[in-house]
């Protein structure tokens, strides 16, 4: 099966190899690799292989993919040793998307305060 592939999006070129990236996990479907601007000592972006733009454009069928996130997320924080960890999904702008390749954040090895800016 060959993913969806938006030509102009930079994450389909990291999934692609054409932007270099670090990556920390990778599967079938899904790729997961250090963000460039870290917000943490551990700052992780999972992201599906096939272009999907924002959360609001998943699919019913493909719920189950995102479900593998969490799971994911649990699997790289116990590897690397995190005690507690966030996971955030921004969706569009106004949510604080910049990149319109559906993501989540994987943060942790610091601190979190309770709020959300
Ligand atoms: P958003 O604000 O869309 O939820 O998050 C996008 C994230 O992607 C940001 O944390 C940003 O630092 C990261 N990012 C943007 N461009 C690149 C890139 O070319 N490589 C990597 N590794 N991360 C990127
Ligand atoms: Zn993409």
């Amino acid at each position: 099966m060959t993913n969806d592939v938006d030509p102009d999006c930079i994450f389909c070129k990291i999934v692609g190899g054409e932007l270099p990236s670090d990556r920390l996990y990778e599967d079938q479907d899904v790729l997961v690799f250090k963000d460039i601007s870290p917000q943490a000592p551990f700052h992780g972006i999972i992201i599906p292989k096939s272009h999907i733009a924002t959360l609001n454009d998943l699919r019913d069928e493909q719920a189950e993919l995102m479900g593998r996130f969490f799971v994911i997320a649990r699997d790289l924080a116990l590897e690397h040793d995190l005690p507690g960890y966030r996971v955030v999904i921004n969706t569009n702008s106004e949510g604080g998307q910049v990149v319109f390749h559906v993501h989540m954040h994987l943060l942790g090895g610091r601190q979190m305060q309770a709020t959300l800016g």
